[in-house]
This record gives C-alpha cells, structure tokens and sequence, in this order.
C-alpha cells in the first residue's frame, strides 16, 4: 500500500496524545492518531485513574455505610456485604462509557485519523503501522509526537512472576476481594489501592523501602496520614528491602530485610507490586531514530522536542511526574507551540496532583521541604481542619493545611492540604501557585461558608496576626 503522507502521527492514544491529536487538528493540520490497546484513553482510564477511582469510589461508600451511625443514621443492618463482580461490571461500563465517548469526540474532527495497531518509526520522518486486521500501513509524517506513556516497573525479585502477585494493571482486574494482601512500595498507587482493599475487607500490609510512605509529599502530611492508615489497622513496615517471594500452598511468603538488614517475613494470600513505573517505549522504533532516553525517560528540551528534530514527546514516557492531567497539560502546551502561538510549557514546580488516600492529600507547588532545599526564605501559613465548620459536619476534622509563601513577596509556592476533599481544593491552589498571588488576594477573597474552601482564608489570617499585620475579620 502507497504510503500515507500526514502532517502529524502521534503515537499513543492516552492522556497526552489524544488531547494533542484533536488540538492539532481543530487547527486543521492532517493527523494520525495511533494507539495499540483496545480504545481511546491510555493506562489513565483503562489501568489506571479511573479503574482505581471506581474501586475506592465503592470502599468509601462502604465505609460511609459503616460511620451512618455516627449520623444518626439508624440502618436495618450493618451487615453490608461487597458484590465484587457488580463493582467490576460497574468499572467496565464507565470504562466502555468513556472510551466510546473519546472515540467519538475524536470522530468529529475531520482531518484527525485514529488508527489501532501497534506503531514502530521507521526513520525519522516514517512509520509502520501493524492494524489490528493485520494490514500493514506505512505514514509519512512531518512531525511526531511520542505519548506511549509508562509500564510498571517490577525489580527483578525472585518469584515476582505467579498469578498471585499482580502489579498495578493485573490488581484492577482481580476477580476476588483478597483475604491478605501484601502491597510492596508505599508510593501513591500503593496507599491508594492499599487503603481501598483494606476498607472492603482485606488485611493489609505495606512495605516500603524507605523511612516513610509517600517519600516526595509533605513529611508531616505522610506521617499523619501513615499513622492514620496503621490506626485502621494497615500494618506499615519501612525500611524494608523485599528479596523473594515464595509460593506455598495458597499463600505468598515474602522475605524481606528490615532496617537493622535482619531477615523477616510476611505471609499474604495476594502481592501487589506497586515499585514504579518505566517509560513506555519497547517496540517503538526509537533506535531508528535520534532520539535518545534512559529508564527515566525520552530526553526533552524546554518545548518538549527530543533528540530528533521534528520528534517530540510528552506525558509519562518523558519521565517524572507522571500524571494524566500533566500529560494532557505538555500535550496541549505542545500542540499551541506547534501552530506558532506563544506558551509557557508546563513546569514542575506549579503541577498539582492528589493522592486519593482517605484522607485525600492534595498537593500544589513547592513543599516546605523542597522550597528550603531550593534555598528559598518561606513562611508557612497553617489551619487545622479540627476547628473548621464543613469539616465537623462532614466527621472528617483530622488535617491540616499549609500555605507556602516567600517571606519578602508574599508569593504563593505551595498549598498541601490533608482532608478528605483536598482534592477538590487543589484547583483553587493550582491558581494561586500558578499566578503567583500573594497570600493577601487569598484573605480579600470572600470564599464561601462552610465549606472547605475557607480554609485558605483561615490558615492566611491566622498568619497574618501571627506576623502582627491588621486582620478585621473576626474567625467564624
Ligand atoms: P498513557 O496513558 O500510558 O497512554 C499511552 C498509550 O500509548 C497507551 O494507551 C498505550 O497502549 C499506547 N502505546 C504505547 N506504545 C504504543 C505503540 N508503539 N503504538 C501505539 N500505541 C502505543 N494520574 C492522575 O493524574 N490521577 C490519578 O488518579 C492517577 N491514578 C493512577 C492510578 C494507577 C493505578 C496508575 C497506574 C496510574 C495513575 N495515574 C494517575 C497516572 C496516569 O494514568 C498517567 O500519568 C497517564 O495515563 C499518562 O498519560 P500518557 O498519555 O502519557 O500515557
């Protein structure tokens, strides 16, 4: 078949390239979407955001079912079982939901081609298509765009290849809710899904390698929310080094090595390895081109443009952080720089993210910790969520919030917030950090009574009587 002569492929149908494909052909520019699962919506909808969301979304049901009595909620019984294949039936129609609705908003673009087939440059200015009937399709393209995204990444522990040992795709399928489940690495997917299988009924254990769960979010948060989880009765083991697992009969025996480097174990029925993940780009042809990357990722300049003039990459498979609102972010970020319009790509240090613990951690900007690393004079504004209205009524009152901001300019460098909701706050925070407002805007905005929002005013008050400067509102 004659080669297809495009303007822009773009490898990866997830977060990150689907939003760049149908920016770049609003504008009319001929494009090539490729991706290689079973639709639209990259490991975010299929293995990862969205399954994970729809599993905690039915824990914390589960558990708001248990608290009712503390509502003053007289339930017929306590006795609330989980139908784990109705969640799963649940997850499969949202994702088909989704993936349907991605599909036909990319359909509406008529210079935007979505193909499904495994894609492999063959040069820097081609590539084969191998579709899903087999036929083979070869583009020419004058730029490319690179969002394969990242794979777990599994350190090579022996026994870590059993049926009873998932990662973080194979756990979002499990057919069962396990009786014990041992999660190896305490990073955000570990504690999430940690959390979520605990609350609908498994014991949990988690090891982490280092001192703490959750190593790059704020240290105080991590450790509040670390006893949180052992008070739940998740047994938290640090300082762990995992060396095998062992298969017996129906359980895992996991060896591991604790601080003092002395030999312990842990038995579990289910594993779940949650130790990373890598960039996503076997397969993909790169030793074709110039285009040069390392197990952190594909190597980028400041406009996101690789090694390979014309070749560019976004989302996971550049590297940290890897989220699917930091993909979309660069993708979009990219598609405007390419179309010749003035932007800002997106920088590390205004990104926002969640943990989706219970409580949420949200997360924007610099963390106390890491803005005195980068040598910056900062004050911390604080509110604890026990004195706060919304989060009495709503039984969750055990967090806290902190404002970073530069001690000379007032500036806004971070917002890091523990309550369930936090999330919900992230958006507002993202502004400030982003903007970067001075904590005075925050105390001239009226935020809205009682809701977690006014937490922001609360925590800029109190340090601003703290700092001895004319405060004339009075706290609710
Ligand atoms: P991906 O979403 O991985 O998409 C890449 C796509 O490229 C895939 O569909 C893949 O099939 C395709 N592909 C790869 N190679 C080829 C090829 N050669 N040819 C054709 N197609 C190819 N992020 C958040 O922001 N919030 C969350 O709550 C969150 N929760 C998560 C929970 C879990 C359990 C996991 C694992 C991840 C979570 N993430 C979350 C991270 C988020 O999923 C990723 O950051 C995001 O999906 C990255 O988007 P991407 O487009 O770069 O890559």
């Amino acid at each position: 078949m004659k080669p297809q002569e495009i303007d822009y492929l773009i490898i990866g149908g997830g977060p990150g390239g689907t939003p760049t494909a149908m920016a770049l052909a609003s504008a009319g520019k001929s494009v090539m979407l490729v991706e290689k699962g079973a639709g639209l919506g990259g490991t975010c909808l299929f293995e990862g955001c969205i399954p994970s969301k729809i599993f905690r979304e039915s824990a914390r049901r589960l558990r708001e079912l248990k608290e009712a009595g503390d509502f003053g909620l007289c339930l017929p019984t306590l006795d609330v079982t989980v139908n784990w294949s109705a969640v799963l039936e649940r997850k499969r129609a949202i994702l088909k939901r989704r993936s349907e609705g991605a599909l036909q908003n990319t359909g509406r673009l008529p210079t935007l081609n979505t193909e499904f087939g495994q894609c492999r440059l063959l040069s820097s200015r081609s590539a084969i298509i191998e579709k899903e009937d087999g036929t083979p399709q070869e583009v020419h393209f004058e730029k490319a765009i690179l969002a394969t995204g990242s794979v777990p990444f599994l350190p090579p522990i022996r026994g870590i290849d059993h049926p009873r040992v998932h990662d973080s795709e194979s756990i979002l399928n499990i057919d069962h809710i396990p009786e014990t489940l041992l999660v190896i690495g305490g990073g955000p997917i570990g504690v999430e899904l940690g959390q979520v299988f605990n609350t609908l009924g498994s014991q949990v254990t988690i090891l982490e390698t280092s001192p703490r769960i959750l190593g790059p979010v704020d240290k105080e948060l991590a450790l509040l929310l670390q006893q949180r989880m052992q008070q739940e009765g998740i047994a938290i083991h640090t300082h762990c080094q995992v060396t095998a697992i062992l298969h017996t009969g129906h359980s895992e025996f996991v060896e591991y090595t604790d601080q003092a480097g002395e030999k312990q174990h842990s038995i579990a029925d289910t594993v779940l390895m949650v130790t990373g993940r890598r960039p996503n780009v076997e397969g993909l042809g790169l030793e074709n081109t110039a285009v040069k990357h390392d197990p952190h990722g594909i190597e980028v300049d400041a406009s996101l443009q690789t090694t390979e003039a014309g070749i560019y990459a976004v989302g996971d498979v550049v590297g940290q952080p890897m989220f699917a609102h930091w993909a979309t972010a660069q993708g979009l970020a990219l598609a405007r720089h390419l179309m010749d319009q003035p932007v800002p790509f997106p920088t590390a240090n205004t990104n926002s993210a969640v943990i989706f613990s219970e409580p949420e951690i949200g997360i924007a900007g610099l963390t106390e910790q890491q803005a005195k690393q980068a040598g910056l004079d900062i004050e911390v504004a604080r509110y604890d969520f026990h004195n706060d209205a919304r989060a009495q009524i709503d039984g969750h009152d055990n967090g806290i919030l902190k404002i970073i901001y530069e001690t000379s300019s007032h500036k806004v460098i971070g917002v890091h917030a523990l309550v369930e909701g936090a999330g919900e706050l992230m958006g507002e925070a993202a502004l400030l950090v982003k903007a970067g407002l001075p904590i005075e805007a925050i105390a001239g905005a009226i935020h809205p009574h009682p809701t977690l929002t006014e937490s922001f005013v609360m925590a800029v008050r109190s340090a601003m009587a703290k700092a001895g400067k004319p405060n004339d509102h009075k706290q609710k």
